[in-house]
């Protein structure tokens, strides 16, 4: 069981190239395509620079340097939050998303949807071994809202005023289905599993 564990995390390593190069590759570092994955991914809370270097695992300054590269090149602008004027969210520009067509990870998303054993099966594999590590690290991976311990389901209709489809306890804010199964920093695992 080990040697099969071993050989797994081997394999694991050597998938890494996918996303990890030192090279460009269509013109971005692995760094500037992580991040703009990440924000094409996240919900509303976590589009901004301190969300980007905490899952990307780098500083504020090099997140900083990360986002104006790809403000440069117009793959994602910044506005103000709704929420706090003083913070901004990143948004992936239309001409963004168009560059995401060949983001080199591609293959590797190919490759896990292709699996016998089902991408939904290899994702809850995945996410397993996550949480053990978070567990020994004493701290949550990002993930999405269904798995999260601060979203509350739909809530019942007040008079003629339709209440959001579903509550962060967290953000103290509204989600609407759509957003349940993009990425949150804030993320914090749902004791009695996924509903
Ligand atoms: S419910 Fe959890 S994952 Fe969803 S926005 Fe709130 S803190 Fe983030």
């Amino acid at each position: 069981m080990i040697t099969a564990a071993r050989e797994a995390v081997d394999l694991l390593i050597q998938a890494a190239s996918s996303w990890r190069f030192e090279d460009n590759r269509h013109g971005l570092l692995d760094r500037e395509w992580m991040a703009l994955r990440f924000l094409a991914r996240a919900n509303r809370f976590s589009r901004t620079p301190s969300a980007l270097a905490h899952f990307v695992g780098i500083s504020r300054a090099t997140a900083s340097q990360t986002v104006g590269r790809l403000e440069d090149k117009g793959y994602i602008q910044r506005t103000r939050s709704d929420q706090d004027k003083r913070s901004v969210v990143l948004d992936v520009t239309p001409r963004g998303e168009n560059v995401l067509a060949s983001d080199p990870i591609a293959p590797l998303v190919n490759a896990i949807a292709g699996l016998a054993v089902g991408a939904n099966k290899f994702r809850d594999l995945l996410r397993n071994v996550l949480e053990q590590l978070d567990a020994r690290r004493d701290r949550h991976h990002a993930d999405s809202c269904r798995q999260c311990i601060f979203l509350t389901e739909p809530t019942s209709k007040r008079g003629s005023k339709t209440l959001p489809e579903y509550t962060c306890r967290f953000f103290r804010a509204g989600l609407s289905g759509s957003e349940l199964d993009l990425l949150c920093v804030n993320f914090e695992r749902h004791k009695a599993g996924a509903f």
